[in-house]
């Protein structure tokens, strides 16, 4: 132990017995002694328990001045109080942050006592030193707690990223490195799925604490309550941020004891690291997290650097990049075709071709990937002309053998429109397959026409002048500009699958929809709606006039012999799904008390129409889901969903029914608020005549014949615009490319 003795003795000092120090040396308690010559409070001596608190050796701390500022961070109040209670040569007691040798915080009681010689001067200081730190630390966690997940008593995803913060803060008084770890527990998804609750809090509660215990001093531990952990490390080097992430690993594994059976933990680690990494605890934590996710595609309990996780996307990306190159002299690529369904007819009127990658190991790879793929790495001019290849052969083929055949739609990125050669080369594709240019439509996005528009625009009406047909796809995602629909020779809008999605239940969609169908036909445009998906949407759809669908109601995207299989079947839409069909007519009747379904049930015996019943508003919205209905007849008073309310979703949802209120209760505002917003048809009182009533429903069914009339009438006449309009943007563009006859 370090006596300086030599000092000690000069100024008299009194602990100079060897027992004296023997005593200090061994005590729990850090002792330092400074000296108060010319106020520069060197350290004279310092025990055993002070070094290891501070982790300086008696050398590093011999003859030191100012030795408590060491490693301080801005700490700057208690350090002025200390300083200012030396100089008045007064007693201290004061709570001190600073950082041991290694740069880990430490937080200590630092008692002062001055000490008086002989004359009465204060020749020394003796301070008395307490490592608080595992309190401290308890302590500013405890605002953070009402935050933690309450079983686990961990912190927060936010209460780790405050505490990141600011130990990346404090980094910049002790350069050291800090690894983020993201901890992922795999049986967690398990667990969730098939143990009760009391053994899913269980197994979380064990994992936290077995993580906890593998903690070291200033780390801190985080759960976000799905069995994901996040936890900072004090680690310096990778070897040792993976032995702490195996030492865990370790201590997971152990048999946790449940009813059933007892279960062993596995856990995969992502890890970033302070400052390699990123710089910031959102970015870390960020990586992290990258890391992870890929660390549980590659195998269970892997420990994954984000580092080493960039390398292997960026390996996976070269290697599918090379794989595409060779995808085409290899055979792996397919075009599947979706038909697009015509909502007068119910049949077939268009395919549309979809490029397929089979990759041999990786099995299929969406378009969505591979497509924007070929785009960056420039290989869409090649896959895009393979597809157009593959198209024309398949026509040509069901020409040659006689098979139904409808005009198939190929989609075409904006990037293969820059390039100047793409009318020619698709016109030499068509010249050499045989196969008429109005059989095939191109699949053009908005983006192609803001590109570049000259290159474009040459090429469009190149294609369109030999008969080509455009559709505008992704219709409503983009700008949807009009002018576009006006300067450009398009036939059909593709509506967004995105807007069909909700369309059932998003009022807004519904209405973006009516306006997208309502402005094509204006212009003399057909429209198509693609993602369609259940019965309903096509029913909204056919009821609001739009042309086609695509969807997987009527089929996936599928190969070309069992699109033969399918077109020579004639498949075909049900009637009960088109627009212009004539079926028995249904009434809904919707009445929580059954007696009076069964009252009006047997008043409307003998009537020729369908009769369904449903006992609440819900009921009822399931039923015409299922069935095409004409007249709703609701009662008002209904728990769960009043009849008012019941009606103005129906009419959102289904406006093509006629709705009747039949209520004993007269609530003026809400019947009027109804009426006024066109939700409800009629409103009758209860009890009811019967001859009345008779009438009013047969009215009804009327009034709902004539509006299908009008709708059937419409549609024809748009149906007819369509064609007019086609025909005269043909006649104007052979008028424009026939020779000019010149008088002489
Ligand atoms: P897209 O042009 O919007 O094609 C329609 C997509 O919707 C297809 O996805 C189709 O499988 C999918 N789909 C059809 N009906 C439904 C449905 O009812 N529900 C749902 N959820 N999806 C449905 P796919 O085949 O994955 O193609 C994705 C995109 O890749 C296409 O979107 C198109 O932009 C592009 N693509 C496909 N083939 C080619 C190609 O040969 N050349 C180019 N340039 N792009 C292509
Ligand atoms: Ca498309
Ligand atoms: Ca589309």
């Amino acid at each position: 132990m370090i006596r300086f003795a030599e000092s000690l003795n000069e100024t008299g000092f009194r602990i100079k017995q060897d027992v004296a120090y023997m005593a200090l040396d061994v005590s729990h308690c850090g002792v330092v002694v400074l000296s108060n010559a010319t106020e520069s409070y060197r350290v004279l001596y310092a025990n055993a328990a002070s070094l290891s608190m501070t982790g300086y050796s008696e050398v590093e701390l011999a003859g030191r001045i100012d030795w408590y500022v060491n490693g301080v961070e801005s700490y700057e109040p208690q350090q002025k109080k200390f300083r200012n209670a030396l100089t008045a040569a007064e007693p201290i007691s004061i709570e001190m942050r600073s950082y041991r040798k290694d740069g880990s915080l430490h937080w200590c009681e630092l008692g002062i006592t001055p000490f008086r010689n002989h004359e009465g001067y204060v020749s020394h200081f003796i301070g008395m030193l307490s490592d608080i730190t595992t309190r401290k630390n308890d302590e500013q966690l405890l605002p953070q707690q009402s935050r933690h997940a309450r079983l686990t008593g961990l912190t927060d995803q936010l209460g780790l990223r405050d505490y990141l913060d600011k130990a990346i803060l404090a980094t910049a008084f002790n350069p050291l490195k800090l690894t983020v770890a993201a901890i992922d527990i795999d049986q967690h998804q398990f667990a969730s799925g098939t143990m009760d609750r009391q053994s899913q809090n269980f197994l979380v509660k064990i994992a936290a604490e077995r993580i906890g215990h593998c903690l070291q001093i200033d780390e801190m531990l985080s759960h976000d309550g799905n069995g994901r952990y996040a936890l900072i490390m004090r680690a310096d080097s990778r070897s040792g941020a993976v032995a702490r992430c195996q030492a865990i690993q370790r201590s997971l594994a152990q048999a946790i004891p449940l009813a059933d059976q007892p279960i062993h933990l596995t856990c995969a680690f992502g890890l970033a690291i302070f400052p390699d990494d990123g710089r910031s605890a959102g970015s870390l934590l960020n990586y992290a997290a990258v890391a992870l996710s890929h660390a549980r595609e590659t195998s269970r309990s892997t420990i994954l650097f984000y580092i080493d996780a960039m390398s292997v996307r960026q390996h996976e990306r070269t290697t599918l990049e090379s794989a595409l190159r060779n995808a085409i002299v290899n055979g792996e690529l397919e075009v599947h075709y979706q038909p697009q369904v015509n909502l007068h007819t119910g049949q077939v009127a268009s395919v549309e071709a979809l490029a397929r990658w089979n990759h041999p190991e990786l099995g299929q790879i969406a378009p969505d990937r591979f497509i924007s793929l070929a785009e960056k790495i420039g290989l869409i001019d090649e896959i895009g002309l393979w597809v157009i290849e593959q198209v024309c052969n398949d026509m040509a083929n069901w020409q040659e053998q006689a098979l139904p055949i409808v005009p198939v739609a190929v989609n075409v990125s904006a990037v293969q429109f820059r390039n100047s050669l793409l009318g020619d080369q698709i016109m030499m594709l068509l010249n050499l397959s045989g196969v008429d240019p109005a059989m095939l439509t191109l699949e053009i996005t908005e983006a192609v026409l803001m590109d570049d528009t000259s290159t474009a625009r040459v090429t469009l009406e190149q294609l369109h002048h030999a008969g080509v047909e455009f559709a505008l796809d992704d219709f409503g995602t983009g700008y949807s500009s009009i002018s576009y629909l006006k300067r450009f020779p398009f036939t059909k809008i593709i509506i967004d699958r995105s807007f069909i999605r909700e369309l059932v239940d998003n009022s807004d969609d519904a209405a973006i929809i009516k306006a997208i169908i309502s402005m094509a036909h204006t212009l003399g445009l057909s429209v198509l709606a693609e993602g369609v998906e259940t019965e309903e949407q096509c029913r909204f759809l056919s009821h609001n006039m739009c042309d086609e669908i695509q969807g997987f109601l009527f089929s996936k995207p599928v190969t070309a012999s069992a699109l033969i299989e399918l077109l020579q079947a004639g498949t075909a839409l049900p009637p009960s799904l088109l627009a212009a069909k004539k079926i028995r007519r249904t009434l809904l009747l919707v009445d929580d008390e059954a007696n009076i379904l069964s009252a009006l049930k047997r008043l409307l015996r003998g009537s020729d129409f369908n009769i369904l019943t449903a006992g609440s508003g819900s009921e009822g919205l399931a039923l015409l889901a299922q069935h095409t209905v004409d007249v709703i007849l609701s009662d008002q008073r209904m728990p769960g969903m009043t009849g008012v309310e019941f009606l103005s979703i129906a009419k959102t949802r289904f406006p093509e029914t006629v709705r009747i209120v039949l209520s004993g209760y007269t609530e003026l505002t809400s019947v009027t608020d109804a009426v006024n917003e066109g939700d409800i048809y009629k409103f009758l009182t209860k009890p009811w005549d019967d001859a009345k009533l008779r009438g009013h429903i047969e009215e009804a069914f009327q009034r709902k014949e004539l509006a299908d009339e009008n709708r059937r009438l419409t549609r024809a006449v748009y149906a007819t615009n369509i064609e007019l309009a086609k025909a005269n943007r043909q006649l104007r563009n052979t008028q424009r490319h026939e020779p000019h006859l010149v008088q002489s």
